[in-house]
């Protein structure tokens, strides 16, 4: 998607440790065709990973998940966030309070009126979710993620 005013973003997206702010247009390490995201995923999964659509609150069993474990992209499989890092939001959905070492790019989303922190995984450019000030310490980040963009495997 094309958004003009993602350039006067840049210096609030390097903020967030971005690579570039308009980084999910890549290019990525993993690139697939529209045809083949569609193949690979569900609906619900296309809509949220591939149009930066939200799940439904509440709907992911990822949510209440506390096992030790590492959360993996399901759109390439890299680690992007570790069980020593989610915390219960009571927001409905995953939450982390820090990311792992080059696993996510940033862009400022303005839409709805509202000023977001989008995240997507810097290796195959899927949406994850949104970042937001009001986390725990000690980063006081609010990764605020779609569970369906996640596969987690048990440590
Ligand atoms: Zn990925």
């Amino acid at each position: 998607m094309n958004r003009p005013l993602s350039v006067l973003a840049a210096p609030f997206a390097a903020a967030f440790g971005s690579k570039s702010a308009t980084a999910a247009e890549g290019p990525f390490e993993v690139t697939r065709t529209d045809a083949e995201w569609r193949a690979m995923l569900t609906n619900a999964q296309y809509r949220v990973m591939r149009q930066e659509g939200t799940e439904r609150a509440g709907s992911s069993p990822l949510d209440k998940n506390y096992a030790a474990g590492v959360y993996h992209c399901r759109g390439c499989d890299q680690a992007l966030y570790a069980s020593e890092h989610k915390y219960d939001s009571g927001t409905g959905w995953p939450s982390f309070f820090d990311v792992l070492p080059s696993a996510i790019e940033t862009k400022e989303d303005n839409s709805l009126f509202s000023m977001r922190t989008e995240c997507h995984c810097d290796r195959c450019g899927s949406h994850l979710g949104h970042i937001f000030w009001d986390g725990p310490a000690p980063t006081g980040k609010r990764h605020c993620l779609n569970g369906v963009s996640l596969v987690f495997r048990a440590a």
